[in-house]
């Protein structure tokens, strides 16, 4: 099912994780609307940084989060967050740096850039964070920093 021009259900639900541990990462019908808004959202940035976008980890059913060890009040698992990666544009660091002064305008509820055991990703959601300080944070192997700061 095509959500939106760019984006399907499919990609927003596929996982390499979960084919491998055959967890059914199928999105429950009350979490569809969700994903629509999401895949709004990521057309947005799509559009704002003019280069097709991937996404890695989109909706994560109960199963695969804690497989993929994510935190327990992860926006995955609410359909609310997508991992991405846009290497027509640059880094990850490169994306999030462009997008982080246009989340407001984007409409990008928070923005987490992650380096994490060797792999580098951006982070969007839809849901504003309960703290505004955590919108646009960095996540390292050393903890979490706010703003967007270069990985080491
Ligand atoms: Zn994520």
């Amino acid at each position: 099912m095509q959500l939106t021009e760019h984006f399907s259900l499919a990609e927003l639900q596929a996982s390499t994780k979960a084919a491998q541990l055959r967890i059914d990462n199928a999105a429950p019908p009350e979490v569809l609307p969700r994903l629509r808004k999401l895949a709004d959202l990521l057309e947005r940035v799509r559009t704002y940084l003019d280069t097709p976008i991937s996404v890695t980890s989109g909706y994560r059913c109960p199963a695969l989060n804690k497989a993929v060890g994510g935190v327990t009040s992860s926006d995955h698992m609410l359909g609310m967050a997508a991992d991405i990666v846009a290497p027509g544009y640059g880094t990850p660091y490169d994306i999030a740096k462009a997008l982080a002064p246009q989340v407001s305008v984007l409409g990008i509820g928070q923005i987490i850039l992650e380096g994490v055991r060797g792999k580098q990703w951006v982070h969007i959601s839809t849901r504003v964070p309960d703290k505004p300080a955590n919108r646009v944070i960095t996540i390292t192997d050393a903890g979490a920093q706010l703003g967007i700061q270069a990985l080491v």
